[in-house]
């Protein structure tokens, strides 16, 4: 897999964008997407773009599916990265980012089925410290 990208400015902006999970999570989502190409999808011609999927189906996730479904699942803590351990504002700002991003990929890129509307949770899960012990009492095995 060759991915090529458009380099960012190397500013304080950008250096920190990367460090922090907004920024992490759209590579992880753009690599998640550009994998699926090998698994054979390829976009198709429709409502006057080249770059759209044909259809969102959890079954069978394309590579702009893969992309909503990463971002719809982070949103809800379904896939659980620590999200809501960040700050409240970084944790709001976050949630946006990913709430407006899947709606762009529900509106833009599919020509026929499209996935649901996404909305950020009514609260958030509490942050678990993965440096403390976990209720069995057991030492939790860090990845490092
Ligand atoms: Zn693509």
């Amino acid at each position: 897999m060759f991915i090529s990208v458009a380099p960012l400015k190397n500013d304080n902006f950008n250096r920190d964008l990367k460090r922090r999970w907004i920024g992490i999570s759209g590579n992880v989502g753009l690599y998640s997407h550009e994998r699926r190409h090998l698994d054979g999808f390829g976009h198709v011609t429709c409502k006057g773009s080249d770059n759209m999927d044909q259809a969102y189906d959890e079954k069978n996730l394309s590579p702009f599916g893969v992309q909503w479904w990463l971002y719809k699942n982070w949103l809800t803590e379904n896939l659980g990265v620590g999200f809501s351990c960040l700050s409240d504002s970084e944790r709001q700002e976050t949630a946006g980012f990913f709430v407006s991003t899947c709606e762009g990929y529900r509106t833009g890129r599919f020509c026929g089925t499209a996935p649901p509307v996404t909305e950020s949770p009514a609260s958030w899960r509490p942050c678990i410290d993965p440096t403390t012990k976990p209720l069995s009492g057991k030492p939790m095995n860090l990845v490092r």
